[in-house]
């Protein structure tokens, strides 16, 4: 499975800036693309890049004022994009702003892709600037790719983390089962999903992830598609299996809900979502996430 097979792109796919891994290291390479003018500054609100029409907002590196600056990646004309780390004060990692959500219609795969990258590391430099191993001060490393210790006995490296989530439609006899957590919009139901932990494999996440939450023994996991997530650093792995049956025992401190619902009622859904409505037994998540990918693809059987 590839994500050309995909019948729509993924939101935060299709990222547009080569991310040139050989320049991260070469700090005269970096330094010529900061002269003279040349790269472009993501400008953004805390850790938010800043949107307007639909559209990034770019400024002049002049505009960074001595803030760290993490490497994006060169643009088609070549040149260099760079975010900057804004100051402690204003790193608040909280919710997207409704910015975003507002401008999902109208801005490109390949802008919304770097809008995901730059408010991921972005995030993490606002959230690493102490060393966990020691305590003393990092300072940003490789063109934003890296933080260093500044301890010289402890000289420890510490790279941009991505927190692998398992998402996953589950079907037994032909229904597709759906929650809801109690902090959904009303009426929505969703692919149930959880943080894979340490020591487990994807396949292993997806059957507990089910068991805690359901209560429901699932067989033949495989995955289907993944999409970057960056609030504010998630990858979402999306997955298919297939319970051993029905009853459904739920995990109350998590979910709202959970129940089978039929092709038919899931049809008439994502029919609805597309014409920006509830449908009639419940209310699809929308097209950006990759819940809809993996009901959609169910639909037309994968
Ligand atoms: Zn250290």
């Amino acid at each position: 499975m590839t994500c050309e097979t995909l019948l729509r792109p993924v939101a935060f796919t299709g990222g547009t800036l080569d991310r040139a891994d050989h320049l991260r290291q070469d700090e005269g390479a970096l330094a010529a693309l900061m002269a003279g003018g040349q790269g472009r500054l993501l400008l953004l609100d805390g850790i938010e890049p800043r949107l307007d029409g639909g559209a990034l907002v770019w400024g002049d590196l002049a505009q960074a004022r001595g803030a760290e600056l993490v490497f994006l990646g060169l643009d088609e004309r070549g040149q260099g994009a760079f975010a900057p780390v804004p100051p402690r004060e204003r790193s608040h990692v909280g919710p997207p702003s409704s910015d975003l959500w507002a401008a999902m219609g109208s801005i490109t795969p390949g802008d919304l892709a770097t809008y995901g990258l730059a408010r991921s590391l972005v995030g993490w430099h606002a959230r690493h600037r102490f060393c966990p191993c020691c305590g003393h001060a990092t300072v940003i490393a490789k063109g934003g790719w890296q933080r260093s210790c500044t301890d010289t006995a402890c000289n420890a490296h510490h790279f941009p983390r991505t927190d692998p989530v398992v998402i996953m439609s589950v079907e037994h006899d032909g229904d597709l089962l759906l929650g809801r957590q109690p902090r959904f919009p009303t009426h929505r139901y969703s692919t149930l999903a959880g943080f894979v932990e340490p020591g487990e494999g994807l396949e292993e996440a997806v059957a507990r992830e089910i068991y805690e939450e359901a209560g429901l023994k699932v067989v033949d996991v495989r995955f289907v598609a993944s999409q970057p997530w960056p609030f504010p650093s998630s990858l979402m792995l999306a997955c298919h299996a297939r319970a051993l049956s029905r009853e459904i025992v739920m995990d109350e401190t998590e979910l709202e809900d959970a129940r089978w619902f039929s092709r038919e009622e899931v049809a008439e859904a994502m029919a609805a979502r597309e014409r920006g409505a509830d449908g009639v037994a419940f209310s699809a998540p929308g097209k950006h996430a990759v819940a809809w990918h993996l009901m959609d693809r169910w639909l037309r059987g994968f």
